[in-house]
């Protein structure tokens, strides 16, 4: 009912899409590199699906946290760039997000064609909490199409304007995309074949507290590995020297020790950890050492899970027959620290059911790794999206569709 073919024959329409083109821009001798297209090539079957239908495809997205004012920094160029060579189209790119730009290239669609508007956040109104301010952008946006195709999953957490109050005013429809990872989060929330691990890590630890509220009462067991993990070691009482630690939180992570007890839920932390004196940084060759979670050094920081630890974490996944893992083991982008995320995601590669991935950096990390990401159940490109479903909360850019 809210997809695409809910909105009809498309041919000659203007469809704007709403697609998360969010990726990573590396400078290379003063050009910015795309350092991951993930996002893009997962974005490209509902763009493909338009164009071929004949409608004229006009795609907004946001790149960074531009704060409402342009800046080349975060130009859509190089991602508009990479677009037309994946769906192998030309891609006409509007210098702007809804001025003239927006209206020439828009104007000069031809059915089929292809369009990518400027980073919808170069406007203070895309973001805004005011309902007014955000609505009078969102009607800048709607004056260039006659449809709505959400398809940015990464953003449909977000009450925004390109997401939320777009779809309030054309008809509107959920992409392939979000679709598909809709449906995947459904089977994790309703009823998911046991036994169901939840495995979590990353550095966002306050973000990532509040899903684990909710997972106590879904899952069979808990892995806690990257920077959140040190915050639970001071829960129960171990030094974790200069490791990333949210002290403001450690309460909380005591009240979900003791309540995981009460359930019976099984909260796994790593039990020895790979340390270094300082954060990796280009400048220094890492000297990693692998010390006890309980005994780590007052001088070091703990920047990936140990092996004992990654080989009891792979033990209890290899028995899962549903997993949802969101956030690396540890800071995988230096190989010295990457092997505790290798082996959580060589264990979700190897049960029999469904492995979910949630996260652009734990996917950025598979891809990195040199996984097949056919080798996973699902790979889901929204990491703040796919938690919220999970902490069971009302995702805007999703309801707002269904209710329609
Ligand atoms: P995701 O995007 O998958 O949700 P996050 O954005 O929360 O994941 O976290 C990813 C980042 O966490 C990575 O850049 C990684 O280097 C970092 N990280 C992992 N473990 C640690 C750690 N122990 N200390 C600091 N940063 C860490
Ligand atoms: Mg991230």
């Amino acid at each position: 009912m809210s997809s695409i073919e809910s909105l009809g024959d498309l041919r000659g329409k203007r469809v704007l899409v709403r697609s998360d083109l969010n990726v990573p821009l590396e400078d290379r001798d003063g050009t910015a590199h795309i350092s991951d297209d993930g996002r893009i090539r997962a974005s490209v079957p509902t763009i493909q699906r338009l164009a071929e239908s004949g409608a004229r495809v006009v795609v907004t997205a946001h790149l960074g946290r531009p704060d409402g004012t342009p800046n080349p920094k975060y130009s859509l160029a190089p991602v508009a760039e990479r677009l037309g060579e994946l769906l192998g189209r030309d891609v006409r790119f509007a210098t702007d997000t809804v001025g003239a730009s927006a209206q020439q290239v828009v104007a000069g669609l031809g059915d089929g064609d292809v369009a990518l508007l400027e980073n919808v956040r170069f406007n203070a109104g895309e973001t805004s909490k005011d309902d007014a301010e955000r609505g009078a952008f969102a009607d800048q946006l709607v004056a260039l199409a006659d449809a709505f195709v959400s398809d940015g999953f990464g953003v449909v957490h977000r009450k925004q304007a390109s997401v939320y109050d777009v779809a309030t005013r054309l008809p509107s429809a959920m992409g392939g995309l979000v679709a598909a990872e809709v449906d995947v989060l459904r089977r994790l929330t309703d009823s998911p074949e046991r036994p169901y691990v939840v495995v979590l890590g990353g550095s966002k630890v306050s973000d990532k507290l509040g899903v684990i509220d909710n997972l106590i009462e879904k899952a069979d067991s808990l892995l806690i590995g990257g920077g959140m993990v040190f915050t639970f070691l001071a829960a129960q009482g171990h030094e974790v020297g200069k490791s990333l630690l949210e002290a403001d939180q450690i309460e909380t992570c005591q009240r979900y020790l003791a309540e995981a007890k009460e359930r019976g839920v099984q909260i796994l932390l790593p039990t020895d950890v790979v340390v270094d004196t300082a954060f990796p940084s280009g400048d220094r060759e890492p000297t990693p050492s692998v010390v006890a979670a309980d005994a780590i050094p007052a001088d070091a920081l703990g920047l990936d899970i140990g092996p004992a630890s990654a080989a009891a974490f792979a033990a209890v996944l290899r028995e899962a027959r549903t997993v949802f893992w969101n956030g690396p083991m540890g800071v995988f982008e230096v190989a010295a620290f990457a092997e505790g995320t290798r082996a959580v995601a060589q264990a979700l590669t190897e049960i029999d059911g469904l492995s979910v991935v949630g996260g652009g950096d734990s996917a950025a990390a598979v891809r990195l790794l040199g996984f097949d990401e056919a080798a996973f159940g699902h790979i889901s490109t929204g990491g703040g999206a796919s938690l919220e479903f999970l902490e069971g909360k009302v995702l805007p850019g999703i309801s707002v569709i269904e209710g329609n």
